[in-house]
């Protein structure tokens, strides 16, 4: 470990970093000059040389890179990823033993203990997403850990950095026998289509696993449903199971409508008795109050931010509008899901954009339920932007 880049840490930043926050930021390193080439290892140490960390250098959002170890004497080889990797493997038994659920996350980044990489498991298909140059310089040493420690049919890769750390459109095959997709995968019972060789996303969000079994065995029995930001309707697909009466999607994405009556389609469902609209949310909720429509339980899971024709939208910003919004079209004793992902605020504050949104609109409401991430997407819990997912069911008392 000679060439090692040491990298001087701000003093404002070191307590976290010693508590266990493993991204580097930017703003936390004082001598970033001396960094060359994404992938170098670097060695953090403190205002008096004091050891921090092992860690490497990749550009991902306000990171430079991730603390790989706190040990300074461990290596960083072969033999370090194939045990993070048997590790990450261990936590998630339980999930390789259920045939009732056949897509999981295998490996959560930080919360495995190597920031910038996740490994998506689809029935024995492995989807392994870098998140900079410099971590995909490593793609050998996990490619290898995964051909020693799991059997597979094939495996994918999607490249989740260019300038903009926006995906890389490729072909995305990596090795093994190439699948025909889409395949379908369980989720709790439920079927999903799913293509690993299409674009940066399958369009199934694992992390809201937990979210839609509540709304299928819990929530939707009778009741009238609408799904907004409602992309492939994986919510509409668990409320439809569940016994809606019928679900109403809404999404702006044109790619939206043939993916949602897919997956309606592998479930068995009738897609021409739901509603599917390829339309603005905001336009929607005009157009509902407009024709007195309600509805006894509504998904609300807007991406973090979104830029329209006409706005943009950020839900730090704007939730508390779009939670009115959803009130009005809302029955007395029906139910609100209040989904976000956005990673810089916690629940608590979470909770603050709900209470505001209840009051101004003078309507009382009850939370019933709540949601984080599920078990597989390992986090760090000590820091809310590690643990973004955040779901609160809520019922609208008045
Ligand atoms: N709820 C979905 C995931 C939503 S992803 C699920 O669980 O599977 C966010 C979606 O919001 C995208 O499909 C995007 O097309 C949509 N979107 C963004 N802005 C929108 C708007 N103003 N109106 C409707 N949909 C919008």
């Amino acid at each position: 470990m000679t060439n090692m880049i040491t990298l001087r840490v701000d003093p404002k930043y070191t307590m976290d970093l010693n508590r266990g926050y493993s991204l580097i930021l930017k703003d936390a390193i004082q001598n970033k000059e001396l960094l060359e080439s994404e992938g170098e290892l670097i060695r953090l140490v403190d205002q008096h040389n004091r050891y921090i960390g092992t860690g490497y250098y990749g550009h991902q959002n306000k990171g430079i890179g991730w603390i790989l170890t706190t040990k300074e004497h461990e290596l960083i080889d072969q033999a370090f990823f194939t045990k993070k990797v048997k590790v990450a493997l261990s936590h998630r038994e339980d999930f390789y033993q259920n045939s009732q659920t056949t897509a999981f996350r295998v490996f959560n980044g930080e919360g495995d203990g190597i920031g910038g990489l996740a490994i998506d498991y689809f029935d024995g298909y492995y989807m392994v997403s870098w998140y900079s140059e410099g971590i995909y310089s490593f793609k050998e040493y996990i490619y290898k850990a995964l051909n020693e420690l799991v059997e597979y049919k094939a495996i994918y890769e999607k490249k989740r950095f260019d300038t903009k750390g926006q995906y890389i459109d490729q072909d995305d095959f990596v090795m093994g026998t190439e699948g025909d997709f889409p395949i379908i995968v369980k989720e709790n019972g439920m079927n999903f289509a799913v293509d690993l060789n299409d674009g940066a996303m399958t369009g199934i969000f694992l992390d809201q696993r937990d979210v839609r079994r509540a709304i299928r065995d819990h929530y939707a029995k009778d009741m009238n449903m609408l799904n907004t930001f409602s992309y492939t309707g994986a919510f509409s697909v668990a409320a439809a199971l569940g016994g809606a009466t019928k679900t109403t999607s809404v999404d702006l994405a044109k790619r939206s409508l043939a993916k949602t009556i897919e997956q309606f389609s592998v479930n068995g469902i009738d897609y021409e008795a739901q509603d599917i609209k390829v339309m603005d949310v905001f336009h929607y909720f005009k157009y509902a109050e407009k024709h007195d429509l309600k509805f006894d339980l509504v998904v609300l899971d807007p991406p973090s931010f979104a830029r329209t024709k006409k706005a943009t939208f950020s839900t730090a910003k704007d939730y508390p509008k779009l939670l009115a919004d959803t009130i009005a079209i809302t029955e007395k004793n029906g139910v609100i899901v209040a989904s976000t992902n956005n990673a810089s605020f916690g629940m608590k504050k979470f909770k603050t954009f709900i209470d505001k949104a209840f009051k101004e609109t003078k309507t009382k409401y009850k939370i019933i339920d709540q949601y984080g991430l599920p078990k597989d997407f390992r986090a760090n819990r000590d820091f809310p932007e590690f643990n973004y997912l955040k779901v609160v069911f809520i019922k609208k008392l008045s």
